[in-house]
Formats: C-alpha cells, structure tokens, sequence
C-alpha cells in the first residue's frame, strides 16, 4: 500500500505548442493518504479518466510528476505499478468461467493455488458470485460481468490502490445502491485505498470519506460530504453538490449588508473581511432560505413547488434570476407573489467564484 501524491501535475493532449485551454489537466497538487476511501466527482469532460489513467500508468503526464510514497513512478509502466483500475464498462474473458476470470489477475505471480482459491471465493462471497462461479462467463447479464471486472481489481492481496472508474455505469438503477455498500464494505474488510470517480454526487458522498471535487481540469475543493455541503470553496462546489444546489446572487458590500437589485440583506456582524464595495456572489443554499408571505423578505415571483417528500422546495424568480428556496411547513403558497428570508449565518460570500467570506466552521 502506499500514499498516492499528485506533484504539479498537468496534461495536455495536443502536441505542439499549447495554450492555457489546451490542458486536460491544470497543474494538481494532492496527496491520497493510504487505505482511504476517496471519491473523485466533476460533471463528464474535467479530466477525472485523465487523471485516474496518470495514476494506473495508461498515460504519461505532459507535465509534473507522481510518487507512491517516495518513490517517482511518473514514467513507470502500469506493470511495474501495482494498482488495479476497473473501467466502466466489463473486461471480462467470455471463454473463461467466472472463477478462472477471478483468478487471472493473480497468475504469474507465484501465488499457491490454495490461496488463489481461498481468495477468489472470499472475492465472489463479498460481490455476490459464488453460485456462478464455475460458470462461463460469455452469457451473463451486464451486471454479473461488471462484478466479475469489480472482482478482479479486488483480487490481488498486494496492490497499492485499486482505481475505479465510474464501476456501475452498466449496473441496474435497483442494484446500485447495493453493490455502492458492498464496494465501502470490502473497503473496511480490505484495508485498501480506494479511489472512486464518479459524476454523480449521490456516489461520492455516500461512498468516500473524502471527495476531491474537479472542475475543468483543476481541483477546486477537497473534504468531506459534509464540509462540500456546509462550506462549498467555490461557487461551482455548491451549485454541484445538493439538490437543488446552492443559490449564487451577484451582489454588492455595503459594511455589513449585503445589496441586490436594490434590496439590502443583512450578513451577520461576524464576517470577517467583508470586500466592500465590491461586486461578489453570495451563495446561500436552499436549506436555509425559506419562502414567506409577500412583504417579509426579498420579493419573489413563485414559479413553481417541487414536492420532494420531506420537503418542499419553491422555484422562484428572484430579480430575474432562478432562486430556490424551501417551503416551510404549514405554509400554503397562495398567488405567484411571496418573498424569500436567507439565513444570515448561513450565507457565503465569493468573488470570481471563490469563497472569500464565511463565518468560522
Ligand atoms: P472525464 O473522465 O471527467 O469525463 P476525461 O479525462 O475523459 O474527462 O477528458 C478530459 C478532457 O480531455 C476532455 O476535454 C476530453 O475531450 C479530452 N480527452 C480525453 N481523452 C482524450 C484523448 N485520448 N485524446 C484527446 N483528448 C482527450
Ligand atoms: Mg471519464
């Protein structure tokens, strides 16, 4: 096992002489600790393929460098690596039977066949292969060949982390939530550093501990599920995690208030920093902002009420721009026109989408 360290690493695809926009990925610093389970999560096309196939040694940054541990593996080939990647869609061997599909990764490795054996049925136990394991793999369903791929990352006893890349992508709605437990659960049997990319927030947060958010190349917040809820760094972290996401309001300063289209909202005293006089966006999520009678806040025009369950969630128009806002309970919305009450402690402020003011966590 080891610690996975990304060091100024950058790529870019175009050869030649490149440009700012012409980098797949710009210039990441990030350290993996060992045995965690991390989640990579960005909208499709921010470059998470890009940097997992960096980490597996599918392909050589144009730029920086990648240690495990202390040791430089930047230019080592995926052989000499000892990681294990599970792509999207199944590598399977159709001609094979499930068991010798488990088993291949461990060939040529002088391991004894008693502890191969032990360990491909440990495998097929935890992913819910054992009844077919003396099976051809060749006339499964998807699913059962995209837990034989799942299978064969998790195989090999040695590797130093096993990279999964968007892994139930093929996987029946019902049975994602399950096999997801399942991953977190051989994850804490296992002890291994797992790192899960995904473009879907539900995945992330329920699979890692920790969850490096990537937009356009870059990596623009890491933490907790909860620290990305409760203290979004930049505009698109916040707008990205929770549904609805967070409202964003360009705004100006004004010692400690806060003005929008000609309304003012008090921030509570304890900002620090506030950038006077600046244009800025305040971010406040839709948990902590609620619809009200017309008169008692921020006026806005009610669009609509999307009706979550638990909650109740209005879609207004404020100022012209889409606003979310929660519905508290009791209150009947009558007409289009109601206002909107943010919660002064829970609103952030940022400038060119990063945070610049918050109160203290
Ligand atoms: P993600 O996995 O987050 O969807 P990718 O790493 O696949 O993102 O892609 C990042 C960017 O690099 C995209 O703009 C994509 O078009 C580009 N890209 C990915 N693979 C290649 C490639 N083999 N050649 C050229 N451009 C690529
Ligand atoms: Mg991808």
């Amino acid at each position: 096992m080891a610690r996975i360290v990304l060091d100024e690493l950058a790529h870019s695809y175009k050869p030649g002489p490149k440009g700012p926009q012409d980098y797949a990925l710009k210039r990441i610093d990030h350290v993996w600790r060992q045995g965690g389970a991390y989640a990579l999560l960005g909208p499709s096309g921010c470059g998470k393929t890009t940097l997992l196939n960096i980490i597996s040694g599918l392909v050589v940054p144009t730029e920086g460098r990648i240690l495990f541990d202390d040791r430089d593996v930047t230019r080592l080939p995926t052989e000499a690596r000892n990681i294990a990647q599970v792509f999207q869609f199944p590598v399977v061997y159709d001609t094979m039977t499930v068991r010798e599909n488990l088993a291949f990764p461990l060939k040529n490795r002088r391991v004894e066949a008693s502890v191969v054996r032990r360990r491909v049925e440990e495998i097929a136990r935890l992913l819910g292969l054992s009844r077919v394991l003396d099976r051809r793999a060749n006339n499964l369903t998807a699913d059962m060949k995209q837990k034989i791929s799942l299978g064969r990352g998790l195989v090999r006893p040695d590797v130093a982390a096993i990279l999964f890349d968007e892994p139930l992508t093929v996987i029946d709605p019902h049975l994602k939530w399950q096999l997801r437990s399942t991953l977190k659960e051989i994850h804490r049997e296992l002890d291994l550093t797992m790192i899960y990319v995904t473009h879907d927030q539900t995945e992330a947060l329920t699979f890692a501990d920790e969850v490096v958010v990537m937009y356009d190349g870059a990596v623009v917040q890491t933490g907790t599920p909860d620290a990305l809820f409760e203290r979004p760094e930049h505009t698109f972290v916040g707008h990205f995690i929770g549904s609805p996401g967070m409202n964003v309001l360009p705004c100006t300063v004004e010692g400690t208030t806060a003005r929008v289209d000609g309304q003012t909202i008090p921030l509570a005293g304890a900002y620090p920093d506030l950038p006077q006089g600046r244009r800025i966006e305040l971010g406040v999520r839709p948990e902590f902002t609620t619809l009200a009678a017309k008169g008692a806040g921020l006026p806005v025009r009610v669009k609509r009420i999307d009706d979550l369950g638990r909650v109740r969630i209005a879609r207004v128009d404020l100022g012209g721009r889409p606003f979310a806002a929660t519905v508290p309970e009791g209150v009947a919305v009558d007409g289009d026109e109601a206002s909107v009450i943010l919660d002064p402690t829970r609103v952030h402020i940022y400038a060119d989408g990063h945070l610049v003011a918050a109160l203290p966590a």
